[in-house]
């Protein structure tokens, strides 16, 4: 990518920053107000599931066909986000291959990458110990608590009767929500973005930017949940060394978005260009 007063031009790959005027036959896109940020990498999606209810239920149902339209369908919602990159979990078809897919509060291998959800649920509640924490910061594990929701949803039969077991709202659970994942970032676990997207009607593909703003009402600062969209998500997919990152020679995968996010996290949901290797996909800003 280079930058020419307000003009920027990319290419497929990016190049060394600087005041280069853009390269003859070169398109020039002028977003003014826009801040440019590598394409967002999503660490936990679900492409094979739709983002309706009962969405996991009827996976397996329809033919190889129905479900590369339903990926195609959910990597494109992705791609409207700013996403240029999903790490796909998989489903109850296709089980998670990499990292836990859960962890309990006393459910901590040895050697494990990365965790998923990492709901610290027990019967008793969710419970997150300093020294769990600590732990993980230590282990330097990624972590991907996939929080945050499209807006206010119904809770199914099993979450209403897990709610008044905890004797709790649905709004009580996400404040709590929100303090452990502020409280697991500064504790200095690794908390790498992933939204979950496609296992419910409240998770629909596209989710990651709530669920990055989600850990600023958690507490992280925006620059850090910004890079656990990024940099730290493209790591903890063994990406580290060509997405996430505005560097030279790092794939073009870049979002435009109107605003500045450091100031107001609610600019990431504001896509005004979306480039995946350099070219901008039919269907995105
Ligand atoms: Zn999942």
């Amino acid at each position: 990518m280079t930058s020419g007063g307000a003009g920027r031009t990319v290419r497929d790959r990016c190049s060394e920053p600087g005041a280069a005027s853009a390269p003859d036959g070169c398109q020039v896109l002028d977003l003014p107000g826009g801040t440019v940020l590598p394409g967002l990498v999503d660490a936990h999606v679900h492409l094979c599931a739709d983002g309706t209810a009962g969405t996991l239920d009827r996976i397996g149902e329809p033919g190889q066909d129905a479900i590369a339209a339903v990926i195609e369908q959910s990597l494109q919602r992705h791609l409207a986000a700013g996403v240029t990159t999903v790490r796909d979990l998989g489903t109850a078809v296709s089980p998670c291959s990499t990292g836990a897919h859960a962890c309990g509060a006393h459910g901590l291998a040895d050697g494990v990458d990365g965790i998923e959800h990492c709901s610290f649920l027990t019967d008793k509640g969710p419970s997150q110990s300093e020294q769990d924490l600590a732990r993980l910061a230590e282990a330097g594990t990624a972590v991907c608590p996939t929080p945050g929701m499209a807006g206010t949803p119904e809770p199914t039969p099993n979450a209403a009767a897990l709610l008044a077991k905890l004797g709790m709202t649905f709004e009580q659970v996400m404040e709590m929500n929100k303090r452990r994942v502020g409280q697991m970032h500064a504790a200095g676990v690794r908390v790498v973005a992933g939204s979950d997207g496609g296992i419910a009607a409240a998770k629909p593909h596209g989710l990651l930017p709530v669920s990055v703003a989600f850990l600023v009402e958690g507490g992280v600062s925006t620059v850090a949940a910004l890079a656990s969209a990024t940099a730290l998500a493209a790591a903890a997919c063994g990406l580290g060394d060509r997405k996430g990152r505005l560097r030279a020679g790092y794939d073009a995968d870049l979002l435009v978005v109107d605003g500045d996010p450091v100031a107001d996290i609610g600019a990431l949901a504001r896509p005004a260009a979306v480039f995946a290797g350099g070219r901008r996909p039919a269907g995105a800003a």
